[in-house]
Formats: structure tokens, sequence, C-alpha cells
């Protein structure tokens, strides 16, 4: 037996039939926190045999999710649509074997054979009919081009263990494993010949896969074996369902990377909620960026009890990503939405205050947009909870014009200044701040609720504070 062990090295090995989805991109981060925990090597292999299925559109959309998610493979990626050549290699090593074999039969016939195992209500296995051909017949055969498939000779008795990672040890009756092909009677290699011709030739230590192939591993061993070299160690990762308990789909919302990366999600953020899918770091810790999840990532705390997807629990981690930002790091997802321009000074110091002050309450993108467009625009609208609440009659309207008499005969326009006047203002006329400071926030950010009221108007300075509180005074109630 080979052995090739001594270094890790996994593949992310994606079939090009559709968007990459949450599933995909759970097995591409299992693999990638696995290979880099292990100082080893993540690599990419597009499955992209299947002609009629398989689009160039799809692959480089996987490319360019992978991309976004921050993973980098660390060799060329391999196209099995170039590659069958060696498969077809393989094959004829294992025909030179004896474990695997030409079969004749012609697809009507099999049919056929699988629709009375159906009337029988019996599960529907190939009854071998080819296995025992003599060589010259095959021969024969051959020259007079007779239409062939080639399969694989799996053992009649015995079991095949399964040692998973996540699953622990599986066994499969080796009887209850069809003779299944690896060549298709077209010439083109199956799934199972070409996966374990790669898995071999990337010399691919641990294969990291959805549990949907758990039942293909023990033929892959069986290949593997005949070829005699050891398999990989294999891991299966438990499915993921949407809030519901059922299987995530489109029903639950996004599903496909790509829509989550258009909706303005952070990627750290994505990754961190997909690392909680089925894995976790065996104490309450939530909230971990790549580096983090990487030092303590486990594949042995892989649990194989379904995982949620908990789209709540996505936009929290978004937000808790999004505060623990620098500002500066955040310019560049704000700066064209504002139309600022980027290079100059002056705007960059107080767009980093205004960041500083919004992205603790934002949990999204869009929030940050929303919360930060105050400090660039004058509020073309107030929203109804803050109109109905705060500034329902003309009373607020005289108080409020008390403070901008107040405010604008005031010297200095500093947070502790703005404060002491309105304080003052407020003593004045009788009434609570409070009964100040909701309706002055409706009228300089046209929302409700806001970051410090006082920080604001420093930010905002005299002139533009001063001028929306009398275009508040002229709309309002
Ligand atoms: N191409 C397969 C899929 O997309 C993965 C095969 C494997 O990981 O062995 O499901």
């Amino acid at each position: 037996m080979t052995e090739f062990h001594e270094e890790v090295r996994v593949r992310f090995a994606p079939s090009p039939t559709g968007h990459l989805h949450v599933g995909g991109a759970r097995t591409a981060l299992f693999n990638y926190l696995f290979a880099k925990s292990h100082n080893g090597k993540f690599l990419l292999r597009i499955e992209d045999t299947d002609k009629e299925r398989s689009e160039e559109g799809f692959a480089s959309e996987i490319n360019q999710s992978l991309r976004w998610l921050g993973f980098n493979w660390d060799e060329e990626p391999i196209y099995q649509s170039e590659r069958t050549e060696m498969y077809l290699s393989n094959a004829a090593q294992l025909i030179s074997t004896n474990d695997a074999y030409h079969c004749f039969c012609e697809p009507s016939e099999l049919d056929e054979k699988r629709k009375e195992a159906q009337r029988n209500k019996k599960q529907y296995k190939y009854d071998q009919k080819c296995r025992g051909i003599d060589k010259v017949e095959i021969e024969n055969r051959l020259k007079d081009s007779d239409r062939f498939a080639i399969r694989f000779a799996t053992p009649n008795e015995g079991i095949s263990v399964v040692h998973d990672l996540v699953y622990g040890e599986v066994k499969f009756e080796n009887n209850e494993i069809d003779d299944f092909i690896i060549v298709r009677s077209d010439g083109t290699p199956t799934y199972q010949l070409a996966v374990v011709t790669d898995d071999k030739h990337m010399a691919i230590s641990h294969v990291i896969r959805g549990d949907d192939h758990l039942s293909n591993t023990p033929k892959q061993q069986l290949i593997f074996s005949a070829l005699g070299v050891k398999p990989p160690l294999y891991a299966h990762l438990p499915l993921i369902m949407g809030p519901d308990g059922k299987r995530l789909s489109k029903r639950h919302g996004a599903t496909s990377v790509a829509e989550f990366q258009n909706e303005g999600l952070l990627p750290e953020a994505f990754l961190n909620h997909l690392a909680l899918l089925g894995w976790s770091p065996k104490d309450d810790t939530e909230f971990m960026n790549i580096d983090e999840l990487i030092r303590r990532f486990k594949i042995e705390h892989v649990s194989k009890r379904s995982a949620i997807f908990d789209y709540k629990k996505l936009i929290w981690l978004n937000g808790k990503h999004l505060s623990s930002k620098s500002a500066e790091d955040l310019i560049p997802i704000v700066s064209a939405e504002w139309g600022l321009p980027a290079d100059s000074q002056i705007d960059k110091i107080y767009l980093k205050k205004v960041l500083e002050l919004v992205k603790e309450r934002a949990k999204t993108r869009k929030e940050l947009l929303n919360f930060g467009k105050y400090f660039f625009e004058d509020p073309d609208s107030y929203d109804d909870k803050g109109r109905n609440k705060y500034w329902n009659d003309t009373e607020v309207n005289s108080n409020v014009q008390k403070l901008l008499q107040d405010l604008e005969e005031s010297d200095s326009f500093t947070e502790e200044k703005i404060e002491e006047v309105l304080r003052s203002t407020a003593e004045t006329l009788g009434i609570k701040a409070a009964e100040l400071i909701h309706p002055v926030r409706l009228a300089l950010t046209g929302f409700s609720i806001s970051p410090s009221l006082f920080e604001i108007m420093e930010l905002l300075g005299k002139e533009t504070s001063t001028r929306r509180l009398k275009f508040a005074l002229e709309r309002l109630p």
C-alpha cells in the first residue's frame, strides 16, 4: 500500500451545475479550516464531467464566491473534463487486475430487470451477468465493436467499514453494493472513478464533504484498495436545515453565496455563521474571525446532528463584525453610496467620526448607510413613530423655537455646551429635557432613534443643526 498521509491535503470539489449554496460553502470552509489548522494544502477541483448540466458561468461564479469568502487555493485548480484519459487508464488497470469488467448488457435489458425488481418490491441490483465472460469472448465482442460499459467487480462477501471522523464506524454489507458502472457505454468515466482517480493523483489525505456522499464512500474505498492505494480519511458533514427544521431551501430565504454577497453582508459574518453549522468550539463563543476559527477548529468536534441555518443569528453576527471594524475599514463600504470624494482629507476625518458613531448600532450595510445618511444630507422625511409620539402638536413647535433661539445665541457648539443649553431651555420652559431631545432628534435625523444627540449635533455643526430645526418647524406637526 502506498502511504501519502504525511501532509494534510484536502480538496473542495464542486460540480458547476448551479450556484454555490450554503451547503457547498460550508463544505469549502470546513476543508479550508482543516487545511489551515494543520499547515496543509487547500485545493480546488471542478467536477465538470456532466457536460449537459455543467455550465462555465457557474464555474466562474463559484470561483468568484470562493474568493469573496477569502479562500485561496494552494495549487492550480483541476478540471475533471480535462482528465478523461487518466480516468480511462485507471479503468484499464482495474480490468487488468480483474477488479473491473466489460458489461455488454443492453440498456433495454437492464431496464426490464429494473422494472421487474420494482414490481417485486425488491432493491434492484445488477445480476453480474457479464462478470464471468471469458477473455476470448470479450476479445471477440470488442472486435465486433459491441457497445460496453465497465463495471467494478464488488466483492460479494464481507463488509466495508468506513471510519468516518464525524459519523464514527459505519458498516456496509458488500453484497448490498452493486457492481457499479465506472465507465459508461459512451466511454465517459463516472463520478466514482473520477473522484478516486483524482483523490489518489492529488494525494488527498482527508475527504471532507456533505453526508449525502457517505453511501459513496465504501465504493470509493473499494476502488482505492483495488488500485493498491490507501484511501484518504473521510469526514461527512451533517445536513443543513432551515429555521423550521426542514431541509434548507429557497422557501427560507437566500441560499446562494452570491445572493448574500449582493445583499451587502460581510463575508466575515457569513463565514462565522457557516462555521457554526455543525461545529462549535465547545464553549459559548459564537463571534469569531477567521484566525480564531482556524485556531479553534477541530474536525472531531463536528456533530452529526443536522444543523440549523439561522438568518437572525447571521444578521446579529453581521452587526458584531460591522462594529468590530475600524472606521477606516468601513470607508470603502460607504463612501460611494454617500457620494463622497475619496481623497478629500477633511471629508475623511468627518467621515471617520460619523462611522465611529453609527457602526455600533448598524447590523447591516443597509442600516449603516441609512443611519449615516443624515450626516451628509438633510432628512427629506420624518419617521411615523417619531411624528406621532414626539411631535404631534404645536406646543412642540414653540418649545423647539425657544431652543433654536438659545442655540443661535450660544457662542460655542460643543457636545457639552449643546447639552447645557438644551437642559437650561427645558428648565426655563418647565418641561423635561426629553421633551426637547426627541423632537430635535427627529428634526435633525429623520429618525426616532439615533446615537447620542449631542454628539450628532456637534458633528453636524451649528449651521446645519439650526437649518434643520427651522426646516422641521415649518413642516411639523
Ligand atoms: N462534486 C461533488 C458534489 O458537488 C463532490 C464530490 C466529493 O466531494 O467527493 O457534491
